[in-house]
């Protein structure tokens, strides 16, 4: 009998569901523990010490080198927070563009600091069995955050 062993702790749901689906789609069995109650109540989640992604440890290698292929890594985490986090903003090469909302032109094309990996995004993605990795580019003024498309 082979041995099962933690491959990887999530804190969150869909996070972990998206790579046992990845491993399941390769032929290796696995399975999550504690996904339930984390589920109705985020709360659990640090008690309980996340949801468990559980394989057989012949399985270890292949496992580890599938996600390391779908850019995961060993401990990342996309955060539960629901992607409000605001991300440092890099100052772009000017645009020419002027911000519809307080006609400044102090306007970069950056990366949108708001839609990232929002909740939606990632569900949706998770059906598709798209990963929410590229990143929306929009033009974001510096003067008021005002953030438009084109
Ligand atoms: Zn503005």
């Amino acid at each position: 009998m082979d041995k099962i062993i933690v491959f990887e702790t999530f804190y969150n749901p869909i996070e972990a569901n998206i790579v046992k689906s990845r491993l399941l789609d390769s032929g290796m069995q696995c399975f999550l523990t504690d996904e339930h109650t984390i589920g109705m109540n985020p709360l659990y989640t640090q008690a309980l010490g996340g949801i468990k992604l559980h394989i057989f440890e012949r399985d270890l290698e292949q496992a580890t080198a599938l996600l390391q292929e779908e850019g995961f890594s060993p401990g990342f985490s996309m955060t539960s927070d629901g992607g409000e986090e605001e991300v440092p903003v890099k100052e772009a090469a000017t645009t020419g563009m002027e911000c519809p909302n307080c006609g400044s032109n102090h306007v970069g094309y950056v990366q949108a600091t708001k839609k990232r990996f929002g909740m939606l995004t990632v569900f949706i993605s998770f059906i598709l069995f798209v990963y929410p990795f590229h990143v929306n580019k929009t033009y974001h003024c510096f003067d008021c955050e005002h953030e438009f498309e084109k």
